[in-house]
């Protein structure tokens, strides 16, 4: 479970960036994150990775509090958390297979582990025949179904998806919002962050809407009225 306990985050410039926000996010959920520019969704979930430090508060991972783990900690409680990024942050001269080995090979997975689990998560975003394609040689979609399948691949708890469609056309924003769901239903807990309206309805998944640092609805219904 995220737990994030009476949070505040002011900046070095006193920018306020989150007041006062408590949030529980339960596993295996889905939950969506929206709100203008500003509202501090950035911040709440760097807070979470342990790239900024709260002000006031205290998160929360499994009882854990993130803030009090060393940097040997920090990094393997990083690795229940899977990132997916609106620019795919593929590496341009590496195959989709290779992009996929070398997160592996980043957290000590052995060759064996390498060469069987990366058609297998490749499988899963659809996308077994690109294996040995360059990322140019793929659609956006397909770009963002590769940075899922490396999201995946270590078999993280939690997926955060920031802005995954913000680059994507509909037919390919409705193919990863479908693999997020087929993800989420085989059990991680998924962290969606979008400006699209028709995501949310479409997915019928809590919303949190965040506006000026403060959470200021949390609607299970599934619907975006902001
Ligand atoms: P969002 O992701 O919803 O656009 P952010 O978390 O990026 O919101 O920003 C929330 C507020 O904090 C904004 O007012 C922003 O200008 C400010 N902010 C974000 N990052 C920094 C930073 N590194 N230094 C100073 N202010 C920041």
């Amino acid at each position: 479970m995220i737990f994030f306990d009476r949070v505040s985050k002011v900046y070095p410039d006193s920018s306020v960036a989150l007041e006062n926000v408590t949030l529980s996010i339960e596993p295996r959920e889905f939950i969506s994150i929206v709100g203008p520019s500003g509202a501090g969704k950035t911040t709440l979930l760097k807070l979470f990775l342990v790239e900024e430090r709260p002000t006031e508060g205290a998160v929360f991972y499994n009882d854990t509090n993130v803030h009090t783990l060393g940097r040997g900690e920090i990094d393997k409680f990083r690795r229940n958390v899977g990132m997916v990024f609106q620019d795919f942050r593929l590496l341009p001269n590496k195959t989709v297979y290779e992009n996929i080995a070398f997160t592996m090979e980043a957290s000590g997975r052995t060759d064996e582990e390498i060469e069987a689990d990366v058609p297998h998560v490749l499988e899963l975003v659809d996308l077994l025949p690109k294996i040995w394609n360059f990322p140019h040689e793929l659609s956006g979609g397909e770009k963002q179904r590769v940075a899922i399948a490396r999201a995946l691949v270590n078999e993280p708890d939690v997926i955060i998806a920031d802005e995954p469609t913000g680059n994507l056309d509909p037919v390919n924003t409705y193919d990863v919002v479908q693999i997020l769901k087929k993800i989420n239903d085989l059990g991680t807990t998924v962290i969606l962050t979008t400006h699209n309206k028709g995501i949310i309805d479409s997915l019928g998944k809590r919303v949190i809407a965040m506006d000026k640092g403060r959470v200021v609805r949390d609607d299970r219904s599934g619907k975006y009225y902001v």
